[in-house]
């Protein structure tokens, strides 16, 4: 049976579950459970530690897995990312304490660097011939500085609140990271239907949440007008309204342009504008 591994406690955990539930894949609690039953899809789901995640992967234990790019870039294990969630997104940063001085990479040259991603960190050194120690440390990297441990740390950045409030201040990005949908690379043969269909049912949930269903009235000699500033699917629905000269315009907008795309529409005379969740988008 298919094995989908997520991350038993900690960020992952929260969004992994609720991306499953609205694939329609709905994980029967699993409190201090390491494998449970799932239903409305062929599969079982294994809770693990997101550091052991990449190996089990790499390993077949599970076929696929809810994980952080970071944490696959740093096992270097070899298997495939299908898809990106739009969750836990977070960067790799180079910080040093406030005001000490810092050129470019090459100003860590010789210096002690804490972090918990030594092979992703080591590899960016050599890449910049930069070489410096590295400290491996588990955990609160961020007090590295301030005891007198490192020079620098290299760590998980995502509103940079944890620096800020440790004194450190971010000088490179190393790593854009987010949550992805990863496959152990026989899986994706074995299982290769199921997996296509999850990853169906995935991207329905992902593209409705990444868009807003729009409805609004407008004038008739202002619909050409209006049609021009919404980027339709395929071209918008008009419907006729009771009062003469007017009609109802639907049509899906991405959340990105969202507001910029209202803001044109009001100018145009649009009135009654409603804005709609999409649970799922299939095109
Ligand atoms: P384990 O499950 O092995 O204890 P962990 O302690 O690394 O792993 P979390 O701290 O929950 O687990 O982090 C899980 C993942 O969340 C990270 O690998 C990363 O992909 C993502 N993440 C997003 N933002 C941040 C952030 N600001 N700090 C740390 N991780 C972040
Ligand atoms: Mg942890």
């Amino acid at each position: 049976m298919l094995k989908i591994a997520i991350q038993k406690s900690g960020r992952l955990f929260t969004d992994s579950i609720n991306l499953l539930k609205d694939c329609g894949i709905k994980v029967n609690n699993g409190k201090d459970q390491l494998k449970v039953a799932v239903s409305g899809f062929d599969a079982e789901v294994l809770f693990l530690r997101n550091s052991d995640i990449p190996r089990y992967l790499e390993d077949g234990v599970a076929d696929i897995a809810i994980i952080g790019e970071n944490v696959i870039t740093e096992k270097q294990a070899d298997v495939a990312i299908l898809e990106k969630l739009g969750f836990s997104k977070c960067r790799l940063s180079l910080a040093i304490p406030k005001g000490h001085n810092y050129q470019d990479i090459t100003s860590l040259d010789g210096k002690k660097i804490a972090t918990s991603y030594p092979n992703t960190l080591t590899d960016f050194l050599n890449r910049h011939g930069v070489s410096a120690s590295i400290h491996r440390i588990s955990g609160s990297v961020e007090i590295a500085p301030n005891i007198g441990l490192a020079d620098a740390i290299c760590d998980l950045v995502s509103s940079g609140s944890t620096l800020f409030k440790n004194g450190l201040e971010e000088k490179d990005i190393i790593l854009k990271s987010e949550a992805c949908l990863a496959a152990n690379k026989k899986s994706l043969e074995i299982y290769g239907a199921q997996i296509s269909e999850l990853q169906f049912r995935i991207q329905a949930v992902l593209k409705g949440r990444n868009n807003k269903y729009i409805l609004f009235n407008i004038p008739n000699d202002k619909i050409e007008e209006a049609s021009k500033i919404l980027p339709v699917l395929k071209s918008a629905t008009i419907l006729p309204l009771m009062a003469e000269g007017w009609s109802s315009l639907h049509s899906v907008i991405s959340e990105e342009d969202f507001w910029e795309v209202i803001g044109k529409l009001k100018v145009c005379g649009a009135e009654g504008i409603l804005v709609v969740p999409i649970e799922k988008m299939v095109i």
